[in-house]
C-alpha cells in the first residue's frame, strides 16, 4: 500500500486553527465534514466567560458515516506492514512537535489552563506517539519450536478493526493521545469523540495526521454528546471502546459496552491523597502539594485533593498552605506569570462553590475561601480562588466526593497505618503519593496501598508512555490500563498458530488426543 501525502492546510495561528468556517465540525474519511445536525453548543473561552465559537452535536447518521469510513479503511490499514505504519507515525510525531505551541494555545483558549501547563500536556501526549513509533517491536509475537515432534507453535497479535475513544475536557490533547496513536499503530482504524467543551485540538491533530500520510478513514473525529456516545456503543461494527471521564459515565460505558459485546476500558474519577509523614522535607512537600492541588485549577484526574497529615506535621504544614493558597497568581492562562487559570465552565464554577458551601455546613474549617473570585478586566471569567479546608473528616461529602476544582482538604491521622487505612477505604484508587525521608516507610506504603499509581516524594505520578496509566477500584472499569504494553494488548487480540509440515511418508489417521 502506498503512503499518502495529502496536502491539508495547517493553520499558522491558533485563532485560524479553531475551525474551517464558524463551527467546529467533524473529520471523516480524511475530510473536514459538516454534520447533518442542527444542534450546536457554545464553546467558551473560560478566561473571559464568552462563547468563542460553536461545536456541532452530531447525529447517529454522522456516526454511521464515520464508522463506515473507518470500516472501509480497516483491511488495507491492518495489512500495511507495522514498520510502514510506524514511519507515518514518525512523521506525525514530527508535525506534533512542530505544532506544540499552536495546540497549547488552543487548549488554553478553550480549557483555561495556563499556557505552560498546556505545553506540558501536549508534550505528555506526544510521549505516547513516540511510544507508538516502536510498534514493530511491540507487536513481535512468541515462538516455540518443536512443541511436539515436527510441530511449532507461535502467537501473534492482530488488530480488532474499528475502535473508538471518548474523552474528557480536562486533557483535550493528552488523553486522546493515550488512545488513538497506539490503536492506529497496532493496525486499527479509530473514531474519536472529544469533549464538547474543548473540541478544536482534535481537528488539528486529525489534519496533522493526514498530512503525515495517514490514509483517509483511519482516524476520524465525530463531535457531540451522549447521542454520539450511545451510537458508538450500539454500533455493531465498533469492536472496542476506550473511555476517560467521570465515574458514573465510565460505569455506564463499561456496562453498555459489555452488553453489546465490546471490549471496554473505562477510566473514571478520582480523589487523590498525599500522605505527609512527620519526617518529610516540609518546604519541598509544600511546594509539591500546592502545585498538585491548585495546578490546572485542580481539574486533573491526578490532582491532589486530600492532604493526609500524619502526627504533628499539620501544625507546620497548614499555616504554610494557607499562606500559599492565598497568594496564588490566578489570571488568564495566557498571562506569562499565571499559576492558575479559570475552571472550564460556569456550571463547574457553581458546582465547586456549592461544594465549598457544603464543607462549611458539614463543619469543616474553611481557612481560605475561593468563592466569588474576580480577575480585573475579566470579571465574567470562570474563576475560583484556591480554597483550603482543615479538620475534614472521612464522613464529609467534601472528603468523599470528587470536587474537581482548586479545593484542598486536610485530614489528620495518627500514624502511617491510619493513613493507609484511610486511603484504602476510599471508593477511588487513581493516584496517591507519600512524602517521607524514610525508605522503609516508602516501601511499606507502596506495598500496602490499594491505588493504581503511587508516588514516593512525587506528587503526580503519571506513568511514562511505556508503563501504562490506570487506577484501581472505581477509578477504572475493565482489565487493561491506557497506553504502554497494556494499551497494545487492549487494541489487539492474540492468535495462536500451530503448524506441522508432514514428512512425505504418510502415517495414516490419528484419532487420539495429541499428548506431545
Ligand atoms: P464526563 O464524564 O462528563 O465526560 C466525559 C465524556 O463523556 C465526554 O466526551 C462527554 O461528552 C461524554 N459524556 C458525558 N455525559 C455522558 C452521558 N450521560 N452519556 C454518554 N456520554 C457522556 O467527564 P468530564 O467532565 O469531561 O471530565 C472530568 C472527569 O474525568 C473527572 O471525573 C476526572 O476525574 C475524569 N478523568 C479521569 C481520568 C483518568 O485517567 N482516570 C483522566 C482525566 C479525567
Amino acid at each position: 500500500m502506498k503512503d499518502q501525502h495529502a496536502s491539508v492546510a495547517i493553520p499558522v495561528n491558533p485563532q485560524a486553527a479553531y475551525t474551517d468556517g464558524t463551527d467546529i465540525v467533524n473529520f471523516i474519511a480524511g475530510q473536514v465534514r459538516a454534520s447533518s445536525s442542527d444542534r450546536k453548543q457554545g464553546v467558551y473561552n473560560p478566561s473571559t466567560g464568552q462563547v468563542a465559537r460553536h461545536v456541532v452535536l452530531s447525529t447517529v447518521e454522522d456516526v454511521n458515516e464515520a464508522v463506515a469510513a473507518a470500516k472501509a479503511a480497516s483491511q488495507a490499514w491492518a495489512d500495511t506492514p507495522p514498520v510502514r505504519r510506524a514511519r507515518i507515525m514518525n512523521r506525525f510525531l514530527q508535525l506534533m512537535n512542530q505544532n506544540t505551541d499552536v495546540l497549547a494555545a488552543m487548549i488554553t483558549a478553550e480549557h483555561g489552563k495556563v499556557f505552560t501547563d498546556a505545553q506540558g500536556e501536549v508534550a505528555r501526549g506526544i510521549d505516547v506517539i513516540e511510544f507508538a513509533c516502536g510498534i514493530p517491536q511491540l507487536l513481535k509475537g512468541d515462538y516455540t519450536e518443536q512443541v511436539s515432534t515436527g510441530i511449532d507453535n507461535w502467537t501473534m497479535r492482530q488488530p480488532l478493526g474499528v475502535v473508538a475513544g471518548i474523552t474528557p475536557f480536562n486533557f483535550p490533547c493528552m488523553v486522546p493521545c493515550w488512545m488513538y496513536p497506539v490503536a492506529i499503530a497496532a493496525g486499527n482504524t479509530f473514531i474519536l469523540k472529544p469533549s464538547e467543551r474543548d473540541p478544536s485540538v482534535s481537528i488539528l491533530m486529525a489534519k496533522l495526521f493526514k498530512q503525515a500520510g495517514l490514509p483517509d478513514g483511519v482516524f476520524n473525529v465525530v463531535q457531540g454528546d451522549k447521542v454520539v456516545v450511545d451510537a458508538l456503543l450500539e454500533h455493531a461494527d465498533v469492536a472496542a471502546l476506550s473511555f476517560v471521564g467521570s465515574t458514573p459515565i465510565a460505569q455506564y460505558i463499561y456496562e453498555r459496552g459489555a452488553h453489546f459485546g465490546k471490549r471496554v476500558q473505562a477510566l473514571g474519577g478520582a480523589k487523590n491523597h498525599m500522605v505527609i509523614m512527620p519526617d518529610a522535607d516540609i518546604e519541598r512537600t509544600v511546594d509539591a502539594l500546592v502545585g498538585a492541588a491548585y495546578g490546572s485549577a485542580g481539574e486533573r484526574c491526578m490532582a491532589i485533593s486530600v492532604a493526609v497529615l500524619v502526627g504533628e506535621v499539620g501544625k507546620k504544614i497548614v499555616p504554610m498552605l494557607q499562606e500559599r493558597a492565598r497568594s496564588l497568581k490566578i489570571k488568564d492562562g495566557m498571562a506569562l506569570d499565571a499559576e492558575m487559570g479559570p475552571v472550564v465552565t460556569k456550571e463547574a464554577l457553581q458546582r465547586i462553590e456549592g461544594y465549598i458551601a457544603t464543607g462549611v455546613e458539614e463543619g469543616a474549617e474553611l481557612l481560605v475561601d475561593g468563592r466569588g473570585y474576580k480577575v480585573a478586566g475579566n470579571e465574567s471569567g470562570f474563576y475560583v480562588g484556591g480554597t483550603l479546608f482543615d479538620k475534614v473528616t472521612p464522613q464529609m461529602r467534601i472528603y468523599k466526593e470528587e470536587i474537581f476544582g482548586p479545593v484542598l482538604v486536610c485530614v489528620h491521622v495518627d500514624d502511617l497505618g491510619g493513613a493507609i487505612d484511610l486511603v484504602n477505604k476510599h471508593e477511588f484508587g487513581n493516584g496517591v503519593s507519600c512524602f517521607t525521608s524514610d525508605g522503609h516507610t516508602a516501601r511499606e506504603f507502596s506495598r500496602r496501598i490499594q491505588v493504581g499509581m503511587v508516588g514516593v516524594n512525587v506528587p503526580i505520578p503519571v506513568p511514562m508512555s511505556w508503563h501504562g496509566f490506570g487506577g484501581w477500584k472505581r477509578s477504572l472499569f475493565g482489565d487493561m490500563h491506557s497506553y504502554g504494553e497494556e494499551g497494545v494488548r487492549f487494541y489487539t487480540k492474540q492468535k495462536s498458530i500451530m503448524q506441522r509440515w508432514p514428512e512425505s511418508i504418510n502415517k495414516g489417521n490419528e484419532f487420539n488426543m495429541p499428548t506431545m
